[in-house]
């Protein structure tokens, strides 16, 4: 075990350095708290995957990575720490310090500030990973106005896949939405409106089994689930919405999490633990987008200064 002496005290220690991480640094490092993120890739998280950006305020149009890299030099500017280092455990509390282990050391801070994110389900079939980026898209918003008057394919059954499927038709000339059953899971006013849509076709029982193209997506080998009969679908772009997966793990035990693994927040942020936030993809949220967790990242960090100076006994849960 190590000795006291070799853990490093902060005011504000942050897990996960994408847009909402990095907000929260840049506000909390402004607000003059000593502040440092732990991000085990280079900052920026999703937004590093995100070809082209055209719905982040401020910017007609803006790569992925250069957005990152902005708002990773702003969070510098005022002085927050950018450490890369694989956040272990985060345990709770010790005179209102919270602990943090990290693979290079051992933390103390007043205030943690969760913002880990989180995964879109992969279907894990050959052509997904290939051409990510170049056809196969997980985000309708930031995508879908790149594949105007395109055949577009949807692949899931669920809340996010129909009304996503239904978004895209607002560029796609047909959206296909392949789901693996003979029922959708999406709640009954979607699935109503996705019947209605004339641009729609449901692929019942049926599943993607390779994505396939030169270059960029081209077309997908799908295959009856009830038959096994193969067949093949031309389309331009497949947007995958398999469900999401939060990287919660590390607080499963000691945060209130959502029947999906999801974080529980006030408006605050304020996880079921004082002191202790979370933002970003890592809680529920029906709008993944940067500007939300721009917004949350703001909120956290604020709440995070009065909270460090006023202090708080009991949360909004008690
Ligand atoms: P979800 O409800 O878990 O649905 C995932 C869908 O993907 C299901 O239809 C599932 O099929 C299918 N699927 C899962 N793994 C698959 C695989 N390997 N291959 C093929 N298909 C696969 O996820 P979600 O749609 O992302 O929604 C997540 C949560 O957010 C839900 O609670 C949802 O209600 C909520 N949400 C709400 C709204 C809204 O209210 N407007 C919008 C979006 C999301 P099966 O049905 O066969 O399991």
């Amino acid at each position: 075990m190590e000795k006291q002496s070799e853990i490093q005290d902060y005011d504000v220690v942050i897990v996960g350095g994408g847009p909402a991480g990095m907000t929260a640094g840049m506000y909390a490092a402004r607000a003059m708290l000593k502040t440092v993120i732990f991000e085990k890739m280079i900052p920026g998280g999703q937004l590093n995957n995100t070809h082209l950006i055209e719905n982040y305020p401020g910017y007609e149009s803006i790569s992925g990575a250069e957005l990152a890299e902005k708002m990773a030099n702003h969070a510098k500017a005022h002085g927050c720490e950018f450490r890369q280092e694989w956040v272990e455990e985060v345990s709770c509390c010790d005179d209102n310090y919270k602990h943090v282990k990290t693979s290079s050391g051992l933390y103390r801070a007043k205030v943690v500030i969760m913002a880990p994110g989180g995964e879109n389900r992969k279907l894990g079939i050959p052509g997904e990973k290939e051409f990510s980026g170049a056809g196969v898209s997980y985000c309708a918003i930031c995508d879908g106005a790149f594949f105007r008057d395109r055949v577009i394919a949807v692949a899931g059954g669920g809340d996010a896949a129909v009304e996503e499927g239904i978004f895209l038709t607002k560029f796609g000339s047909k959206v296909f939405i392949i789901h693996r059953r003979d029922e959708l899971r999406a709640k009954k006013s979607l699935q109503h409106e996705a019947f209605e849509n004339p641009k729609i076709e449901i692929v019942w029982d049926s599943v993607v089994e390779e994505i396939a193209g030169d270059g960029k997506v081209e077309f997908l080998k799908l295959k009856n689930v009830k038959t096994g009969e193969m067949s093949r679908l031309d389309v331009g772009a497949i947007f995958i919405f398999i469900g999401f997966v939060p990287n919660s793990a590390l607080v499963k035990d000691s945060l209130e999490l959502d029947g999906d693994g999801y974080i529980l927040t006030n408006d605050r942020m304020e996880s079921s633990i004082p002191g202790i936030y979370a933002i970003g993809d890592v809680k529920p949220n029906i709008c993944k987008q940067v500007s939300v967790s721009v917004g949350e990242g703001t909120l956290a960090a604020v709440d995070s200064e009065r909270y460090i100076n006023n202090g708080r006994a009991k949360g909004w849960w008690d």
